[in-house]
């Protein structure tokens, strides 16, 4: 390890007193302080404890070829010794840059037209508001600018991302959201449905819902609609049946832009190269993060249709420089991080293996969740599951939330070594492995899972 402590605190100690941690309860930290992750291989971390824990969550949905690959280690090495930086400003560019973007228009499905690099999910998100707004600026619409997001939907922290995001922990005392940015039903089967609702029927009541708020705020003030294809974060939330034609129809009819946010669902996890395959959305933007890299490098991009593209371009005639870009925007190492990345989710037919081990994890949660005390529903599709917990499935009322169930059940699973993740509003248990578990792995994760739910269901009764 060549990264040393400077004095002799240990290294919990300096992290606690300095590390301004994110999506943390602050106070709580400064009392339990750090779990310090040290290394990782396939799918399993170690901390500094000498602890090993199974990654059921790939880090923050990320790690999609496993940790400890080194072809992305050489990749990267072997780009900084190159060229370690050059931007993309003014016309400038590099080679990695280009062969990514030219592999993600011919990946992703549509006519997609042009591909602009960020280095988080967040500020690809920020860029695609920006790009609305510009491009219907260009279209002689200066009206047409509000977007439509979801609740419990997760696009993201910064001030517009943020603002999209329909989760009130990213807003309470942020002065979230900004104006122009509204929220529509989340399409939650399980807790939204009218009793006796068929999904087909549940999913035209939700397009109903966006097609009322349209027209409610006149269909000429709104630009785009944004939505993940599985809803991650948020609840690991599967659209119900007919839930995206619908959605379409009611897009079309107003001239409304469909951004599907593919952060967490692009790049294999559903059992298709991207999530708007699955369910048949036909995006006119594209926004990506996460996979394109496994996580091990930062870098995410907004993908822009061909049409918008060419809306966008010729605007350039007369508005002069595009005026938005990043030091960092196409950064070459993270570009060729990416290419070896793409090279291996290609070569091994990684989103085919989610398909496969998907059904099997999928099969194994339900046989092994659904129908025992306390158990809402286990959901998924692919390598993405949550299982939800309610005090009497009979009753479908949530848990108080001051008993932190989920939490609760989550940390156990930790003394069990494995890495799930507790899912905000309600009590959902979330796995999102790396595409590269096997079989054995997954039958390890559930196993630890329903000890870490039967000692906590003990607790509680
Ligand atoms: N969009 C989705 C669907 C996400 O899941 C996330 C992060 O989890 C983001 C956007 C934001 O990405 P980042 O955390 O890289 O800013």
């Amino acid at each position: 390890m060549s990264v040393q402590p400077t004095h002799n605190l240990s290294v919990e100690e300096l992290d606690k007193q300095s590390v301004f941690h994110p999506f943390t309860a602050l106070a709580q930290h400064m009392e339990t302080g750090p779990r310090i992750m040290v290394s990782g291989e396939g799918v399993t971390l170690k901390d500094r404890q000498g602890r090993e824990y199974i990654d059921a969550l790939a880090g923050l949905w990320c790690v999609n070829i496993g940790y400890g690959r080194t072809e992305i280690a050489e990749a990267v090495d072997r780009q900084i010794r190159q060229l370690p930086y050059y931007h993309s400003f003014a016309s400038m560019g590099t080679e990695p840059a280009a062969y990514v973007a030219d592999r993600l228009k011919r990946m992703l499905p549509g006519d997609m037209g042009r591909v602009f690099f960020g280095l988080s999910g967040s500020d690809a998100n920020d860029t695609q508001v920006k790009l609305v707004w510009y491009y219907n600026n260009l279209r002689g619409r200066p009206n047409k600018k509000k977007i439509i997001a979801r609740k419990r939907g997760y696009h993201g922290v910064t001030v517009a991302a943020g603002s999209l995001t329909g989760l009130p922990v990213l807003h309470n005392a942020f002065d979230l959201p900004v104006d122009r940015i509204l929220h529509t039903a989340t399409p939650h089967y399980y807790w939204n449905a009218e009793p006796g609702m068929s999904e087909e029927e549940f999913s035209r009541s939700c397009a109903e819902e966006l097609d009322a708020l349209i027209e409610r705020e006149g269909p000429d003030t709104v630009a785009a609609f944004i939505a993940e294809p599985v809803m991650g974060a948020g609840g690991v939330i599967v659209p119900p049946k007919g839930y995206f034609e619908e959605v379409q129809k009611v897009l079309r009819k107003h001239d409304v832009l469909l951004i599907a946010d593919e952060v967490i669902c692009g790049f294999g996890r559903l059992g298709r190269m991207f999530g708007s395959q699955v369910f048949d959305i036909e995006p006119d933007m594209v926004t990506i993060a996460k996979g394109i890299t496994s996580g091990y490098v930062p870098l995410s991009a907004s993908v822009v249709s061909e049409p918008m593209w060419q809306v966008i371009m010729e605007g350039s005639k007369e508005l002069g420089v595009f005026g938005h870009g990043y030091t960092y925007t196409a950064h070459p190492v993270s570009c060729a991080a990416a290419v070896a990345n793409l090279d291996i989710i290609e070569a091994e037919k990684l989103d085919q293996r989610a398909a496969e081990t998907g059904r099997y994890m999928q099969e194994l949660l339900r046989e092994t969740f659904e129908g025992e005390p306390m158990i809402a529903e286990v959901r998924g599709v692919g390598l993405i599951a949550a299982v939800e917990l309610v005090p009497d499935p009979a009753v479908k009322k949530p848990f108080d939330p001051s008993l932190k169930v989920a939490g609760r059940i989550a940390a156990k699973a930790l003394d069990h070594g494995l890495i799930t993740r507790a899912l905000p509003n309600g009590d959902s248990l979330a796995f999102s492995p790396p595409l590269v578990i096997s079989r054995d792995e997954i039958a390890q994760c559930v196993e630890r899972l329903a000890r870490s739910i039967a000692e906590i269901r003990d607790e509680l009764t």
